[in-house]
């Protein structure tokens, strides 16, 4: 199929066919619940799309999961009833269960002095960011000046190549943000797995919805199980995707419609 067939909103009753059982919804944050903006710290959900989302806990169980901390998703999102998954799904709270995800003391004593010496290099950049995540760390960078950030995006490697090449750490990255994260294999994806094997996920059929390269391993995941929705670009990992973030809304009302409508599988 080429990716003008899998546009979500040509595909509705294919879509519809492959939800044979209750659907849960997983929702990535940032670029899909909100508006990619130049400031991390001031993404937020509109309010539309706040309420949508409130009123979808009523038909689903709904996740968001998030490259943030728990707590700086959680006080984003601020709705009960809702699973949530910060660091990547290292970190998972909800009303039912929770779940932290343990990459052992040596690696966070290592994260911290790396985090220390990232701040010395972004210091020399002007819009340049640490974010200390506990767990993880990211090097936000969407304010420096573009070849400004190549250089910063070499001396961050030059600084954690030796320790990826160890196998003390891994480093990816995400839309002008690079990341250190513990060499676990646990990501976006294992954290999905995880989730769908607790009583309130078990046998539904999971949705997923997300823009970045880390959700490409939930879309694995959820391929053989489930329908992926990619938002934007990157539409080669998933069964379906949207033009945008504008379209997340549109579909958050189709969801809603269906719910009503008790078109809905299990
Ligand atoms: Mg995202």
């Amino acid at each position: 199929m080429n990716s003008v067939d899998r546009y979500l909103f040509k595909n509705l009753s294919p879509f519809r066919e492959m939800l044979r059982t209750r659907p849960s919804l997983f929702l990535d944050y940032d670029g899909t619940l909100t508006p990619i903006v130049a400031r991390p710290e001031k993404a937020y959900m509109s309010y539309e799309i706040h309420e949508l989302l409130r009123v979808l806990t009523r038909f689903y169980t709904i996740v968001v999961i998030s490259g943030r901390t728990l707590k700086d998703v959680m006080a984003r999102v601020d709705i009960e009833d809702i699973i949530y998954a910060g660091n990547h799904g290292m970190e998972i709270y909800s009303r039912w269960f929770t779940m932290v995800y343990d990459s052992g003391g040596t690696v966070k004593i290592l994260l911290r002095r790396l985090g220390d010496e990232l701040e010395t290099i972004a210091r020399r950049f002007n819009g340049a960011m640490v974010e200390d995540k506990g767990f993880t760390l990211s090097i936000h960078y969407r304010l420096v000046d573009t070849r400004e950030a190549r250089r910063l995006v070499t001396d961050v490697k030059t600084l954690l190549m030796p320790f990826e090449e160890r196998g003390q750490i891994r480093l990816t990255e995400g839309k002008k943000v690079l990341e250190v994260r513990p060499p676990t294999t646990w990501n976006k994806g294992e954290a999905v797995k995880w989730l769908t094997e607790r009583p309130i996920l078990r046998g539904t059929t999971p949705v997923y919805v997300g823009d970045d390269v880390t959700d490409i391993d939930a879309f694995r995941v959820v391929d053989s199980s489930g329908v992926s929705i990619s938002v934007g670009r990157m539409e080669d990992s998933a069964r379906f995707y949207l033009k945008g973030q504008a379209e997340v809304k549109k579909l958050m009302n189709y969801l809603k419609e269906l719910a009503e409508r008790r078109e809905l599988g299990g």
